[in-house]
């Protein structure tokens, strides 16, 4: 084991700050990061402030952060696929048991066993959880570990991990491309990236906005055409016409008004996650055979192809760089929607 640098919380009303934490030393299989940038993702704050104590209960001290962005520095005997000096990213998950039918399916997200960045136990018994991301480094089963196309600008990629494949993973179940005309509700971290995966993926994107103001940056993002939610009109005269809606607001909202947008046998997915149930009305489904689905971030492979699409593309967020010690800043900046669109931690910053 050694000691690593990182920033954590240790009570759920406690700002995060400086500490050291045990990291294990490489095996076999491990690579160890050093991590250069990492997002900063809504799950961190509520994980930090306990505030999913139901679901998942935080184990303090807590090191949030799942888009880490880093490069190799010591790979383990066994190591195959990276060597050191490259460029690589982690998300939300570090291990899987690889056998489960989920994970045969390249759905490790949802292995009965997986492992996730931070929170959550480490069976490697380091320490009574893992640790994420706001750290000098970590070190990761390779498999676990994706490459990151050398084009891209590494603050922007970080939030690729998860804002990245937690929209692309939806837009390619439903099959979005050329012809296909799809909505994104909600224009912060996760819906911005929807905008710029779909557009790239060649449909005909359509930003639902509360306020008109964000016309200009959505269009800039690769919307083609931008819908004022409030406006009756406008919504009626997109009636029925869409193939699918990514819905990406994380705040009480009334998901039928969207459900009338989509066309028959279209799709709307929810990706935020409103604290409270949204009502859901079953004609509003039925008439047009529609469905309503959710979707949490993807599995590896799924994840290394959105990757490599960014990388084609050019595709990154649009992000704030930050050093470490704005951090808790930066999540109050981030509750008021004060960002555009995703913070990135420049990690150089935890050694001043
Ligand atoms: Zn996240
Ligand atoms: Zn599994």
């Amino acid at each position: 084991m050694y000691k690593a640098r990182a920033y954590a919380c240790t009570s759920p009303t406690a700002a995060l700050a400086g500490t050291t934490i045990p990291r294990r030393d490489v095996a076999d299989r491990d690579v160890r990061i050093e991590i250069l940038f990492c997002g900063i993702c809504h799950s961190d704050l509520h994980q930090a402030r306990d505030e999913w104590h139901d679901a998942v209960p935080t184990t303090y001290p807590c090191v949030p952060g799942h888009e880490i962005v880093g490069r190799v520095t010591k790979v383990g005997p066994g190591v195959t696929k990276f060597k050191v000096g490259d460029v690589v990213g982690v998300g939300c998950l570090v291990g899987a048991d690889h056998t489960c039918p989920n994970c045969k399916g390249g759905l490790e997200q949802f292995c009965p066993n997986a492992t996730f960045t931070y929170n959550s136990p480490d069976r490697h018994g380091t320490a009574p959880v893992t640790y994420g991301g706001y750290s000098e480094s970590v070190v990761v089963e390779e498999d676990m570990v994706l490459r990151i196309p050398t084009n891209l600008d590494l603050a922007g990629a970080a939030p690729l991990l998860c804002a990245g494949i937690t929209t692309y993973s939806p837009l390619r179940r439903q099959g979005v491309g050329p012809g296909k005309k799809v909505g994104v509700v909600g224009l912060g971290g996760l819906g911005h990236m929807g905008v710029k995966l779909a557009h790239a993926m060649g449909a005909h994107v359509a930003v639902f906005t509360t306020s008109p103001g964000k016309t200009e940056d959505a269009k800039r993002l690769g919307a083609d055409e931008v819908i004022v939610s409030k406006d009756a009109d406008a919504m009626k005269k997109h009636s029925g016409s869409f193939d699918m809606i990514l819905d990406c607001v994380s705040a009480d909202h009334d998901i039928n008004a969207y459900l009338n947008l989509v066309r028959v046998g279209g799709n709307l997915t929810l990706v935020g996650a409103p604290e409270k149930p949204l009502p859901v009305s079953a004609f509003a489904l039925f008439f047009g055979n529609k469905t309503l689905s959710g979707s949490m971030i993807g599995g590896i492979a799924q994840t290394q192809e959105m990757l490599d699409f960014c990388g084609k593309h050019g595709i990154t967020s649009d992000v704030e760089v930050i050093p470490i010690q704005r951090v808790n800043e930066a999540y109050e900046r981030m509750l008021k929607g004060d960002v555009k669109y995703r913070f990135s931690i420049d990690m150089a910053s935890l050694k001043s």
